[in-house]
């Protein structure tokens, strides 16, 4: 077959890139409000999505420390949020241009082995990229690979405030903590670390009817609001003593379920001292370095530890509860703010202690 030569036709000129605001991370400390190119498809599986909300993860926090090397200088930052599909690839059919979409933290194509466990957090083509190793969601557009599988239509009418709880925060709290911590009625559960986490399980928790629970932080305004939340007791560790203090509470039995939603070896060790015989230990926190195993007084107490990445696999169940009023997470929610000021934003989020901040919604 003859072939034709094909003469670039060099008049034609690239249209310009349009740009958008967005949120880059410049490696340790380094953040600022860049113009950037709007998104494109990439794969005919991939959609835009114009993002309406979005939110400032702890996660963020680690990445601006320095703590996740893979994510890297250059990134935009988010993994949150929910907002309007723009366009879509040629391989996506659950959604089109115009649909409400929330948008998952965990990106999953559907069809690898760990997606078929429903273990999307380990997808062979996914799991944690958004805000992490493709740009993420603090910005006007994201791709969003996958995203027959990443995304979740907004039924009509929907708070999608409270829906931007359920990027991450929410399925994160129920599936690690809750589900995980095998919380059932009548037990007595505690909750260390009452960051947006730790709340979120907190929440999630009351769908099991637990007798008890009791919250553990540094912070007398998060207690309070944990107790707002349906916290039974709380208490305050300031002075490191909440494990003879839950102890106490207990008459000396301790927890069935001991949910550790900080990530430090002084808060894993609260959960491994006040676990009861036969109980679970259940890990939420992301943990930078390692924890002392006190398998010495374990060993012997039929105790389960769990670990687990969120896979959102539960956000569907979630967004049903939502709709019938079952949990409320604007609960969660203390600050507003737009992306223009996503750096007072972060600031904001960054001194939780002073400002009380829990979740910042965004408005792009
Ligand atoms: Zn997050
Ligand atoms: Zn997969």
């Amino acid at each position: 077959m003859a072939t034709t030569q094909v003469t670039p036709r060099t008049s034609e000129k690239v249209a310009p890139a349009e740009m958008m605001k967005a949120l880059v991370y410049h490696g340790p400390g380094k953040k600022t409000l860049d113009e950037r190119p709007r998104p494109t498809v990439l794969k005919p599986t991939d959609a835009i999505v114009k993002v309406a909300k979005t939110t400032i993860c702890g996660t963020d926090l680690h990445i601006l420390k320095g703590d996740v090397p893979t994510c890297e200088p250059g990134r935009i930052l988010g993994h949150e949020g929910v907002g309007v599909v723009e366009s879509v690839g040629s391989g996506v059919t659950s959604f089109k241009a115009g649909d409400r979409v929330l948008i998952s933290c965990i990106t999953s194509c559907g069809k690898c082995a760990a997606c078929k466990k429903g273990m999307y957090s380990h997808c062979s083509d996914g799991g944690w990229i958004l805000g992490h190793l493709i740009d993420g969601t603090q910005a006007e557009y994201v791709r969003i690979p996958h995203a027959d599988t990443s995304l979740h239509p907004i039924p009509p009418g929907s708070d999608e405030e409270a829906l931007v709880m359920l990027s991450d925060i929410l399925p994160t709290g129920y599936e690690c903590g809750v589900l995980n911590g095998q919380v059932e009625p009548g037990a007595t559960v505690a909750i260390v670390g009452a960051g947006p986490v730790g709340l979120a399980a907190l929440l999630t928790a009351q769908f099991y009817s637990p007798a008890e629970i009791i919250v553990i932080d540094v912070d007398d305004n998060r207690l309070a609001t944990a107790r707002r939340l349906g916290a039974t007791s709380t208490v305050n560790n300031t002075d490191g003593k909440a494990v003879e203090a839950v102890m106490q509470m207990t008459g000396g039995r301790g927890v069935d379920t001991a949910i550790e939603a900080v990530g430090v070896p002084a808060t894993f060790a609260v959960c491994e001292g006040i676990v009861t015989a036969g109980g679970t230990v259940a890990n939420v926190g992301v943990h930078g370095a390692k924890v002392d195993l006190h398998l010495e007084r374990l060993w012997a107490h039929n105790v389960r530890i769990t670990t687990r990445l969120v896979d959102t696999v539960t956000t569907p169940l979630l967004l049903k509860t939502v709709r019938s009023h079952k949990i409320d997470p604007n609960l969660l929610i203390t600050h507003h703010s737009k992306l223009d000021d996503v750096l007072g934003a972060y600031d904001t989020f960054g001194r939780a202690a002073a400002t009380k901040a829990l979740k910042v919604i965004i408005d792009v």
